[in-house]
């Protein structure tokens, strides 16, 4: 059964003009995601999470390294090539106001891939847009409607009815709800994890935010200046962080639990994180982590299972009997 995404040993490296360097944007990632499966991707800005979201639908070639939906190798395919496997693939964007056609309706939008891909035109693409605007909450005669004439939860509501008319198999979700206003962000996640169970698309869920993810994903894998520093299932990872950068990041989410609340104290990381122009040696991490030891600023970690073949960490403070405890969580 093989996974409906698997990227191996990616990387993305963009030239900059000047000095001959580059940004190291990606530098070796590999993760799949199962039929049905929802990953969370987790990382600050500028952790290289939305260029393997563009990797992946080949909006940008990688520089190395592998993509492959349903076990086809597609890394290298032509355009022509990828079209066929671009039904199978959709991607809901941070911005839902720039990536709708001002020009065009709503019925226009998300009848759009229909016809790119000649599954259904007339009454026929009518019938499923007006199926497919209901099952995102929207009613049919917003069919008439222009995306100024929406706020921006219907607008994010329209940017999934598009990328999911086809029924695709692989739904990548960059920051889909970080643009909206926090009151309806709850309600469009919802919505996500509803639709998510009902049509059992697999889903890459890309995020800076940790707490978003905990109830939509399956597994979660946490990013750092263009590596994955830990990943696994997404309950093991909430009940114990591994990594110190996961732990710092869950410190900063809310608990609802004040006696945990309590016992748990908050990592606050100082400093920037550092540009991927230059990365720093060893652990990429060191240069912030509150715990690093002289090794972590020569020799890189690996990312392996060390506790836990599930879960693996790239920290060489992380032994098969314990992990590292910045907040008292573990
Ligand atoms: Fe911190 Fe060292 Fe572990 Fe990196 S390897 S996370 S610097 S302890
Ligand atoms: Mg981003």
């Amino acid at each position: 059964n093989a996974p409906v995404l698997e990227v191996k040993d990616l990387v993305k490296h963009y030239p900059v003009r000047r000095g001959g360097r580059s940004v190291r944007a990606v530098d070796g990632v590999s993760l799949s995601v199962g039929p049905g499966e929802v990953l969370g991707l987790v990382g600050e800005s500028g952790s290289g999470k939305s260029t393997i979201g563009r990797c992946v639908l080949r909006l940008t070639e990688p520089t190395a390294g592998s993509v492959s939906l349903g076990g086809r190798d597609v890394t290298h395919l032509s355009r022509r090539a990828l079209r066929p496997l671009r039904r199978d693939v959709h991607m809901v964007f941070q911005d839902p106001y720039s990536s709708l056609n001002p020009r065009f309706t709503v019925g226009q939008i998300v009848a759009e891939p229909l016809r790119r891909h000649g599954v259904a035109r007339g009454a026929d693409a009518e019938t499923r847009v007006r199926e497919m605007l209901e099952r995102v909450g929207l009613s049919a005669n917003m069919r008439t409607r222009r995306p100024h004439e929406l706020s921006g939860g219907q607008r994010q509501r329209v940017g999934l009815a598009r990328a999911l008319v086809l029924e695709p198999k692989l739904v990548v979700a960059d920051e889909p709800v970080s643009a909206l206003d926090v009151s309806v962000q709850a309600s469009v996640l919802n919505l996500i994890a509803d639709l998510q169970r009902d049509m059992g698309f697999s889903c890459l869920f890309i995020t800076h935010d940790l707490s978003v993810v905990e109830f939509l994903a399956d597994r979660i894998a946490v990013m750092y200046l263009g590596r994955i520093v830990e990943t696994g299932p997404t309950e093991k990872i909430f009940a114990e962080p591994q990594h110190p950068y996961t732990q710092a990041l869950l410190s900063a989410a809310p608990e609802p639990d004040p006696v945990r609340q309590r016992e748990r104290r908050r990592v606050v990381l100082g400093g920037e994180v550092p540009s991927p122009l230059d990365p720093p040696t060893g652990c990429r991490f060191h240069t912030r982590c509150p715990v690093a030891v002289d090794t972590c600023r020569t020799d890189e970690p690996r990312l392996t299972g060390v506790r836990e073949a599930d879960r693996p960490v790239a920290c060489h403070l992380v032994t098969p009997s314990a992990v590292p405890d910045l907040t008292g969580r573990n």
